[in-house]
């Protein structure tokens, strides 16, 4: 089995057995299949923990994507091996049901299939070890309910959520500026979510991102931003308390049409049809203000002394914005999108306390801001940095920082971080082994190692000895019964995660076992492999 690259350098992995046979059967196929799945294990594991390496992917059409969240990376990858797939899905399930931990659970599942591996070539059949596996999957999972806390937090004190998405992005490039991106990820999530419910609809948190300025400048609009401008740069730069006209009809004269056929042979009929024309277009603007207008957008452009005839008459408008953006306007504002301009009543315009065009340093960049919409409590996070692989990544990095806020609104219970917790649980299982007889405990051991795959990825990533620092952290644990010492991976000086601050929620955690422990329970139960190596 070899790992290879193709012509745009995205890695693919070679199963030699397979190129020769078109049938695998028994425990070769196992361990074929546990092959392959370690293979991809081994990509995602220098990317885990705040050392973690960032990975660079080429789209076959030239993209260049840089991260290090396992779910993107393995998207990315286009992997021809099926189990290699299954482990794509993991993480992809991780990152839909939670949207945090994704390098964590494949490398979990690439400890659990390494140890299989070894129960395999003992003799031990696949099925006992996937059993034994299920039990300890259990037993780790009622052990972090136990070493698990709860924290309080309120619209009033949010520090305790800040400081649990910064333990996501601590890992991410953006970690430099993890505080200011914290902050903006929990107060986004605390805008749009429903406390009682203890639900978040994270579907109303716009992500927006736009070349230039610095990651700091990165902020968060309580309403809709959108990428235009007036219309004309005269025209008033904010508006309070704007009554909003939405239109997707033209907002111009009629125009002749090449067809059509207009004999104009002295100057004052084109004087004629011109003032027809001007005194159309002001009727329509006429109309825009008796029903209450301050401000109209419309999906259509208008010509140049259109635009100019709305100057004069005092009546900011906004052109050529997107289908897609006019629905959300109108949905925040609570306005009705207008397609027939007779059709245009009062009742129909949408409320925003204010909308202020802004401008970014000496360039002609301008964005349009909606705030204080009547409707909705949308918000956008407005992501500013110096190139576009820098702001995808950043999308990527508040958007776990926001699952994870929204999980600890549904739960607010978290584990420590670093792998503290798994070391923690690898103890109680391994600790309750040896009252299972038969050849389950074997398993129930194998587990229980396979969990020190994350602290030992987390050790190694941050140039440390893995092996004795793992020991050394595990004694320490042993010794003091206390559940928060973990992998000191930024050279802190204390490897206490409660004094570092590294927390993970609880149900993250839990999601990360339960996941990985199916992934590879199902891998160990094929035992046939049938390609079709005809063609
Ligand atoms: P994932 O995609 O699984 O979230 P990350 O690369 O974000 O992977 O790494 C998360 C791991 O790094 C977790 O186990 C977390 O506890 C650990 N971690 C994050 N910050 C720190 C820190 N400051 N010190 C030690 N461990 C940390």
């Amino acid at each position: 089995m070899a790992l290879a690259f193709d012509e745009f350098g995205r890695p693919f992995i070679i199963i030699r057995e397979q190129e020769q046979k078109s049938r695998l059967r028994g425990l070769e196929a196992q361990k074929s299949n546990i092959s392959a799945g370690k293979a991809v294990a081994r990509i995602l594991r220098t990317s885990l923990g705040p050392k973690g390496m960032d990975k660079m992917l080429q789209s076959p059409d030239g993209d260049v994507t840089i991260t290090n969240d396992g779910a993107t990376i393995l998207e990315q990858m286009d992997v021809d091996n099926q189990i290699a797939k299954l482990m794509v899905e993991l993480s992809r399930s991780q990152d839909y049901e939670i949207g945090d931990g994704t390098t964590g659970v494949v490398v979990l599942a690439g400890g659990l299939l390494e140890q299989a591996e070894k129960l395999l070539e003992r003799g031990i059949h696949p099925i006992r070890v996937a059993e034994g596996y299920e039990t300890a999957s259990r037993i780790a999972v009622e052990h972090l309910e136990r070493i698990s806390h709860k924290f309080e937090f309120d619209t009033t004190n949010i520090e305790p959520l800040v400081r649990t998405c910064m333990t996501t992005l601590s890992s991410k490039i953006v970690n430099r500026c993890k505080r200011t991106l914290a902050e903006i990820a929990v107060k986004a999530v605390m805008a749009v979510a429903d406390l009682e419910r203890k639900d978040v609809n994270l579907d109303l948190i716009k992500i927006e991102g736009k070349v230039g300025g610095k990651l700091e400048d990165t902020e968060l609009i309580y309403g809709i931003l959108v990428d235009k401008d007036m219309s004309h740069p005269q025209m008033p730069k904010r508006i309070v308390d704007a009554n909003i006209a939405i239109l997707t009809c033209p907002f111009e004269p009629p125009k002749p049409k090449t067809k059509h056929k207009v004999d104009i042979d002295t100057v004052e009929k084109f004087q004629t049809l011109r003032h027809q024309e001007q005194k159309y277009f002001d009727d329509m603007v006429q109309k825009c203000k008796d029903v209450g207008a301050t401000l109209v957008i419309c999906q259509w452009g208008f010509d140049d002394e259109a635009n100019h005839l709305l100057m004069h008459r005092n009546l900011p408008a906004v052109r050529w914005v997107g289908g897609v953006e006019l629905e959300l306007i109108a949905i925040a504002t609570g306005g009705r999108i207008v397609p027939r301009f007779q059709e245009l009543t009062p009742e129909k315009l949408g409320k925003a306390g204010v909308v202020r065009e802004k401008s970014f340093g000496t360039t002609k960049d301008r964005m349009l801001y909606i705030e204080q919409c009547a409707n909705s409590r949308a918000v956008t996070i407005f992501i500013r940095g110096g190139n576009k692989m820098m702001i995808e990544e950043t999308k990527r990095s508040i958007h776990d920082a926001l699952c994870v806020a929204r999980n600890l609104i549904r739960n607010n219970s978290i584990v420590y971080g670093g792998g503290s917790a798994e070391i923690s649980c690898s103890v109680a299982v391994e600790s309750t082994a040896d009252r299972y007889p038969g050849v389950e405990q074997y398993a129930i051991r194998a587990f229980a190692d396979a969990l020190d795959a994350v602290p030992m990825a987390l050790a190694e990533n941050s140039g440390l000895q893995p092996i004795e620092t793992l020991s050394a952290v595990k004694a320490q644990q042993i010794k003091e019964n206390d559940p928060c010492c973990g992998i000191d991976c930024n050279d802190v000086g204390t490897n206490n995660m409660r004094e570092q601050d590294v927390f993970e929620t609880l149900i993250g955690k839990q999601q990360q076992i339960l996941l990985a422990t199916q992934v590879v329970k199902m891998i160990l139960k094929i035992d046939d492999v049938i390609s079709s190596a005809e063609y």
